[in-house]
């Protein structure tokens, strides 16, 4: 079982690709299970058409048993989608959440009776608080990636990920596997994408285009592998899809060597 956690500031495309990279991996004969680990409880709506999932913060809220089936759904292409949910806005923790959610779908088997051969945590934004890390704890993720475009928000929290997988990989938890380049056009964005791999010891792992197809997919309440299969956005995501195959040792790549510092995935820049 390959286990990858997304992580990247808010709003930079972290739920669009961990979508679209399953919807490939599915298409690919993969067993594929994406966890929203996002109160917002978002991450699978295009996998779903829109539809929204009952999230697992929700039925334990609600206090009454509840087993995998009320939790997990299949997405577009038969990819297993599940979302973790959050706190009631203004009470609770976001962070204690996502772990509560994803320790309750452990001991509900969600591993074990799904056998995914992949399994995609999409994680909301910022390591603004040690739930946020669980994914990258705990044996839940093995590789993190980060999303980040060249804009310096996005650069500043992709740096705060890398180094809190850092802290946790030294431990023994999950390695950074690397950075994906989600382009937003910013002058000098592919250096200092670059300088931020560098500084991180990881690689730039693939860079994706800024390209309207993505948002029209989105209108329509799709991925864009479902939308736009033919069109030069869903080469990127195979593209993207087949470096992260090569680096974290799956699919039709080789395994990955283990990299110097925090891991190794070539370079694709
Ligand atoms: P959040 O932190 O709120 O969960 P996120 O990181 O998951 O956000 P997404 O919801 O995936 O971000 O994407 C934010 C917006 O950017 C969406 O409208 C999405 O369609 C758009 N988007 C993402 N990637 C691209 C791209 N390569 N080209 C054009 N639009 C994109
Ligand atoms: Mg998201």
């Amino acid at each position: 079982m390959v286990k990858l956690a997304f992580y990247g500031k808010g709003g930079i495309g972290k739920s669009t690709c961990a979508s679209n990279l399953a919807a490939i991996w599915a298409e690919r004969g993969h067993r594929v299970l994406q966890v929203g680990c996002d109160p917002k409880a978002d991450s699978t709506l295009l996998l779903r058409h829109g539809e929204e999932l009952p999230t697992v913060m929700d039925l334990v809220r609600a206090g009454a048993p509840f087993s995998l089936d009320d939790v997990v759904r299949e997405g577009f292409s038969g990819v297993m989608c599940a979302e973790a949910g959050g706190p009631l806005p203004g009470l609770g923790c976001a962070g204690r959440g996502i772990a509560t959610a994803l320790e309750t779908l452990e001991e509900k088997g969600l591993y074990e009776r799904l056998d995914p051969d992949v399994v995609i945590y999409d994680v909301l934004g910022d390591v603004v608080c040690g739930g946020f890390a669980v994914p990258m704890r705990q044996g839940y993720a093995d590789h993190v990636l980060v999303v980040t475009s060249g804009e310096n928000m996005a650069i500043h929290a992709a740096a705060n990920i890398g180094l809190a997988v850092e802290n946790f990989a030294r431990r023994g938890y999950a390695r950074l596997a690397g950075l994906v380049l989600n382009r937003r056009d910013v002058r000098d964005e592919d250096e200092k994408v670059a300088e931020l791999a560098r500084d991180l010891g990881c690689g730039v792992v693939g860079s994706l285009p800024r390209d309207a197809a993505v948002t029209d997919a989105e209108e329509r309440g799709l991925t864009l592998m479902e939308a736009a299969p033919k069109g030069p956005m869903a080469d990127a995501y195979r593209a993207l899809a087949d470096a992260i195959e090569l680096g974290c040792g799956f699919g039709s790549g080789a395994p990955a060597e283990a990299g110097p510092a925090a891991g190794g995935v070539a370079r694709a820049l």
